[in-house]
């Protein structure tokens, strides 16, 4: 479902140069929950840009769905993206815009209609337990309802891939665990592809059939999780 060969990333030239993707490469499968794991500065979020193209690879390539992003022009990117949902750390609502409002947003860039953009919203907010909450504005949450804003919102253009990127770092741990939970639950349910990158092996050990560590911008290992925890 998403594959990356050999992916290079450096910002900066000369002296300063800092190579964030050294020679990357790795496949999802299609309806996987697939985790990249690695310290900070290790490149993750690099590579999370890299696979909706938010940040261009210096180099490699990088096919979603069988379409190969790397080659495609800028309006041909923008419709390919519809099928990559985005859910940020610190969630990245509009303060100003209800839960509801904050889930339409997507679906307004998109071009759906008012009346169906209310109905599809609470259709979602209802799918991420939030039903109650669709008028309550971002300071009004706690951080978990938040993130299942902020995972309604990401579901709301009906896409078929899932990126998270550090998803639970700014919850505490019983949160992380119900937000996982709701990742694994979409994963099933919509047989959604999910690529989540973090920094906590438990995260990776909940919810991921595989996995993929990264360090210093290089793949060490990746496989199924059961693999990957047997090796000694
Ligand atoms: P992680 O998400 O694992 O913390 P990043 O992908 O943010 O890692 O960063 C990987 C490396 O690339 C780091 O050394 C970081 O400083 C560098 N880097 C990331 N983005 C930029 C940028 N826009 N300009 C310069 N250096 C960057
Ligand atoms: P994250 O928590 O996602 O790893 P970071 O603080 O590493 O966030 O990076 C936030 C943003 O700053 C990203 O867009 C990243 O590309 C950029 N960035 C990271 N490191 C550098 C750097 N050394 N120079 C310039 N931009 C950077």
């Amino acid at each position: 479902m998403i594959s990356v060969k050999h992916v290079f990333k450096t910002f900066g030239s000369g002296a300063a140069a800092t190579t964030a993707l050294d020679d990357v490469s790795l496949e999802v499968a299609r309806g996987e929950i697939f985790g990249v794991i690695g310290q900070s500065g290790a490149g993750k979020s690099t590579l999370i840009r890299a696979i909706n193209l938010l940040e261009r690879p210096n180099s490699g390539t990088v096919t979603v769905d069988g379409e190969e992003l790397t080659r495609l022009s800028p309006d041909q990117l923008r419709l390919a993206r519809r099928k990559i949902g985005m859910v940020f750390q610190h969630f990245n609502l509009l303060a100003g815009r209800t839960a509801q409002g904050n889930v339409e947003l997507g679906l307004e860039i998109a071009g759906v209609g008012g009346a169906e953009r209310r109905r599809r919203s609470l259709e979602i907010l209802d799918l991420v337990g939030l039903a109650d909450k669709a008028g309550a504005y971002p300071a009004e949450l706690s951080g978990g309802q938040k993130q299942r804003v902020g995972i309604a919102r990401a579901l709301a253009g009906n896409p078929r891939i899932l990126l998270s990127d550090e998803a639970t770092s700014a919850l505490d741990p019983e949160t992380t665990r119900s937000i996982l939970d709701l990742v694994k639950t979409i994963n099933v349910q919509l047989g959604l592809t999910v690529l989540l990158i973090t920094h906590e092996m438990d995260v990776v050990k909940r919810v991921c059939d595989s996995a993929a560590m990264l360090e210093n911008g290089r793949i060490l290992e990746q496989g199924s999780i059961v693999s990957l925890i047997s090796t000694p």
